[in-house]
């Protein structure tokens, strides 16, 4: 299993557009990491880097405390898995599996154990002579995830692998690739802009805002304590509060003071943006402690769950319930933040 260091890579395409700013990055050995942010934002060059089809500015990059940056492609054992498959339309299936082996001079025995296997892997064993465009999207996507698998790559680099399918597929494909991952042993950095794919598949991730990562953590961490706006706001719907904090070090906001999860390195007097998901705000029968009274505005029915919209004395707030009682429009009820769930953010 590999461990990946990056330290201080920097990109620009062009001079004085900074598509990286300096990335600092640790990746353990056998885990699957993520990079989630918006299209746009450096997760491809940075995977191009790692990769080493694009050259970096600045910065180094070890695999196991190995220095590889200047190494060529095929030296760094870095297999990627593109959006667009990549695959030779004209070459059966195993053909498309055995290109790496075939570059890297394989013999004839191990390139059919090793295709064997790969395919065996991805549930496509019985597709092995099969072309190309035979075959269904996810199943193309499946060709090239054993395609990356059968060179045994020290890294495998994923970039949006799943964007070209429907959803129900995505779905199945999220658990598949992550038990292929975990199954091989695998170290992986795994690209998308989907929050859904990354808070459900990573063990860490990392969150980028215009070439730069704003926070790591597990999926947990990350969702339940953002630290900035635009994290809280990227991985799921939030409420934003504005306020002040209190000489108890509470959070005082126009409709009620409130406790923080994470009051240290917040001082008395300071101005300060929280924030809480949706889903920890509840309706609570009878004014208590913490409880405030808002006016409901609307319901939107989501299946699983249901929205609701409220005026709390000028804030709109966002709630979320997942077994809904019927409510009236125009009514006020009295709602509280789960205790825990309101954080700080520092910007
Ligand atoms: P993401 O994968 O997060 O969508 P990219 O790494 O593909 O982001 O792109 C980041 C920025 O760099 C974008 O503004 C994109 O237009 C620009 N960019 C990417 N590749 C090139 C290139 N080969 N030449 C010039 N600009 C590029
Ligand atoms: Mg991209």
């Amino acid at each position: 299993m590999t461990s990946v260091e990056i330290k201080g890579i920097s990109k620009s395409y062009q001079p004085g557009v900074p598509v990286l700013k300096p990335i600092d990055l640790k990746i353990e050995a056998g885990e699957l990491f993520f990079l989630l942010g918006p299209s746009g934002c450096g997760k491809s060059t940075l995977l191009r880097i790692l990769a080493g089809l694009v050259e970096p500015d600045a910065g180094s990059i070890t695999f196991n405390g190995r220095e590889i940056t200047t190494l060529p492609p095929e030296k760094r054992r870095a297999a990627m898995v593109f959006q667009n498959y990549a695959l030779w339309p004209h070459l059966t299936v195993f053909e498309n599996v055995a290109f790496g082996l075939r570059v890297e001079g394989a013999d004839r025995a191990r390139i059919r154990r090793e295709v064997e296997s790969a395919l065996e892997l991805v549930q496509l064993a019985d597709c092995m002579n099969r072309r190309i465009p035979s075959l269904s999207g996810g199943q193309q996507q499946r060709v090239a995830l054993a395609r990356a698998l059968a060179v045994n790559p020290a890294l495998l680099l994923l970039d949006e692998p799943l964007s070209n399918l429907d959803a129900r597929l995505r779905d199945t494909m999220r658990h598949e690739i992550r038990r292929i991952c975990k199954e091989r042993r695998l170290t992986a950095l795994y690209v998308t802009h989907d929050r859904q794919e990354a808070l459900s598949m990573a063990d860490r991730l990392a969150v980028m805002q215009q070439g730069e990562i704003r926070q790591i953590g597990r999926p947990e961490e990350v969702y339940n304590h953002p630290e900035c706006r635009f994290v809280a706001g990227f991985l799921g719907d939030a409420n934003f509060l504005e306020g002040e904090i209190t000489p108890a070090g509470k959070f005082r906001s126009h409709f009620g003071e409130f406790a923080l999860e994470n009051p240290s390195g917040c001082t008395p007097g300071q101005r300060i943006t929280a924030a809480i998901r949706p889903e920890r705000i509840r309706f609570v029968d009878t004014p208590r402690p913490g409880s405030f009274r808002a006016r409901l505005i609307s319901r939107t029915f989501l299946g699983e769950s249901c929205e609701w919209k409220l005026d709390a004395d000028g804030l709109e707030l966002t709630v979320t319930e997942s077994a809904a009682p019927v409510r009236v429009p125009g009514e006020s009820f009295e709602l509280e933040f789960q205790s825990g769930h309101l954080v700080a953010l520092r910007g």
